[in-house]
């Protein structure tokens, strides 16, 4: 879609403006005053020019000591000092001069101070008026216009046009598009919903993790319905004068009602939509910025063709006022996508690179698993990215499961060195996660075990894969993952006997799903189904607060501990029937550096 600008004149018109009137002040108007002004010679050249008889007007003035006299033509005054001179009247008298007083108020000091003061002042002023009403108009000047544009929203007007956004290129997302799919025909058609007596929500609310497409399906909703698409971020709002938010909120509709039927996005609406909690020191400006939003979302009638789509990741932080029907009676969800979904979306931004025949998408969707639609569309353009490094005019299946590791992991560490038995340690560590994944039935099957040290500090991992869409998970499923999060380090204590470090982000991965068990899935014995945690953050990394007694807390400790030692365990046990197994794997990994699930499985079935 294309952005529609007032064509504006570039800053460097008005510098080239200043720069014209100073040059013609400073070479025309500047010498010409001087020339008529006052030239100061010495008494000789006076005595001369009377001999010459080329004297004008004179004016002899006791009382600052000078003569102030002109040539013949008059064109040109001079002054110079009295000296004693008895004959000096006399003289004057027999060269023609003619006796006269003020002579320098004829040089015109008001021209003087015309040209030196007034004038630069007036041409400044004038600039400054025109440069003030261009901003002006620029802001489209209204009721509450203020001094250059404050006020005004700053909102980017997107038109139809035939590039424009559509459903077909955002990727999966089919509820969502579903949902949408309705206001696009509205736009299209309201008269079909109001001889029904149907009323179009004003405002609906898209909410969902960061980078799943929110933003492209509100252009995409402008480009398939073909109306102005206002977008505006929350925090553009916001500014430093309280008030100006409220004024750019007003603005904003009235502009969106002029071009009725349109569709206005927020961006980012929690920046502005927060709960108002009446706390001392609030932030003022924020709440009458909401204040004014509410009031506009109520203020015009539902039908007249403006419709407010809004995306935000806080949906729980946002007023209640905002989120009650009449004002975002519609809330749509866009969640991570599934398999099905990654896929789509891998091949819509395919699309813009050139492919080997051989990539298969389903592949590489099902090791993206739980990646959002920004994080697919990085991961096509690092694997073309890495295509041109490697001097290829296509993009390989290598290039994209290399690709996915770099955004999981980060970029290969080119100088990393490991010891010996440093390289050993993670190769154990490593195929300790693999055996215990596949030795539990219910464990989704390894696809990928490397030791190729990542910039992100990972010197090995494990890449587990879902074979399908899981949405529910068992208490066993759990406790499985837990004993392959911990399996890493049992392969350690078992082979080495001792523990490294490399084993921490297994151990915050496995305490944060064993407490999440006791507090919030009701998995334990003795809390029954009692919430003991509430999650605050859903989409935004998932915090959670606690909501118990002190005592409480400590059994969730005990607990938690309990469970993840009994975990550690049994991986300990599957570790220790497999030794030969074990020995083997990791010696194979040690010497391969990265192996696939395939020759995993191979190895471990023989
Ligand atoms: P959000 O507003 O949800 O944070 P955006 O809509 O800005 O995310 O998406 C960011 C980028 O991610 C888009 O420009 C697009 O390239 C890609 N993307 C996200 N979701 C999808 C999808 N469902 N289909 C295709 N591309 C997507």
């Amino acid at each position: 879609m294309q952005e529609v600008k007032k064509p504006r004149k570039p800053l460097i018109y008005y510098y080239v403006i200043v720069l014209i009137v100073l040059l013609v002040f400073n070479f025309l108007l500047m010498p010409w005053a001087a020339e008529r002004q006052v030239r100061e010679v010495s008494y000789d050249t006076f005595m001369q020019m009377t001999e010459e008889k080329d004297i004008g007007r004179v004016d002899i003035n006791q009382e600052d000591n000078e003569i102030v006299f002109t040539n013949k033509e008059e064109d040109q005054i001079y002054k110079t000092g009295m000296v004693s001179d008895p004959d000096l009247t006399q003289r004057l008298y027999d060269s023609g001069a003619v006796f006269s007083g003020q002579i320098i108020e004829q040089a015109s000091p008001i021209l003087t101070f015309l040209l030196s003061w007034i004038l630069p002042i007036l041409i400044f002023v004038g600039i400054g008026q025109y440069m003030s009403r261009k901003l002006m108009n620029k802001a489209s000047g209204g009721p509450d216009s203020m001094i250059f544009g404050m006020g005004k929203s700053s909102a980017k007007v997107y038109v139809k046009s035939s590039e424009g956004i559509k459903f077909s290129d955002v990727a999966g997302e089919d509820e969502a598009k579903e949902n949408l799919a309705e206001i696009v025909d509205y736009l299209h058609n309201p008269s079909k919903y109001r001889e029904i007596g149907a009323s179009m929500p004003k405002g609906i609310l898209l909410v969902g993790p960061p980078g799943t497409g929110k933003t492209m399906l509100a252009k995409a909703v402008a480009g398939e319905s073909n109306v102005p698409f206002f977008s505006m971020s929350g925090s553009e709002f916001v500014e430093m004068f309280v008030g100006m938010g409220a004024s750019k909120v007003r603005d904003l509709f009235r502009q969106a009602k002029e071009k009725a039927p349109c569709i206005v996005f927020i961006d980012e609406i929690d920046a502005i939509g927060q709960k108002r909690d009446g706390r001392v020191g609030g932030n003022d400006e924020r709440e009458q910025t909401l204040n004014q939003l509410l009031t506009e979302m109520d203020g015009f009638e539902t039908n007249n063709g403006v419709i407010i789509l809004a995306a935000t990741n806080r949906p729980e932080s946002l007023d209640p006022a905002l989120t009650r029907p009449g004002r975002f009676d519609r809330r749509v969800p866009v969640e991570l996508p599934d398999l099905k979904g990654r896929e789509e979306i891998l091949k819509v931004h395919a699309k813009k690179v050139k492919l080997a025949e051989n990539v298969d998408f389903s592949v590489i969707a099902r090791m993206a698993s739980g990646a959002s639609g920004a994080e697919l569309a990085n991961i096509v353009n690092e694997a073309a990215l890495r295509a041109v490094r490697e001097n290829r005019s296509y993009v390989t299946q290598a290039d994209l499961e290399e690709s996915i590791e770099v955004v999981i992991a980060g970029y290969q560490k080119k100088n990393a060195i490991l010891t010996d038995q440093e390289k050993k340690v993670v190769a154990y560590h490593e195929i300790g996660h693999a055996l215990v994944a596949a030795k539990q039935s219910n464990s989704a099957p390894v696809q990928k075990i490397t030791i190729v040290p990542r910039t992100s500090g990972a010197l090995g991992y494990t890449m587990q894969v879902d074979e399908g869409n899981h949405y529910l998970m068992s208490r066993e499923e759990l406790e499985n993952k837990i004993a392959t999060l911990t399996g890493g380090r049992a392969a350690e204590e078992l082979v080495f006997h001792s523990a490294s470090t490399g084993a921490s982000n297994d151990i915050e991965q496995a305490t944060k799903l064993a407490r999440a068990m006791i507090t919030r899935y009701g998995m334990s014995e003795d809390f029954d189904m009692v919430a003991m945690e509430t999650v605050t953050n859903q989409y935004l990394g998932g915090d959670t607060s606690l909501s118990c007694s002190a005592e409480t807390q400590a059994e969730i400790d005990r607990q938690v501990v309990e469970l993840v030692k009994r975990q550690h365990k049994k991986a300990d046990k599957i570790l220790e029937e497999n030794r030969d197994k074990l020995d083997e794997l990791a010696d194979y990994l040690y010497q391969r550096e990265t192996i696939t699930g395939e020759e995993f499985m191979k190895i471990l079935n023989a």
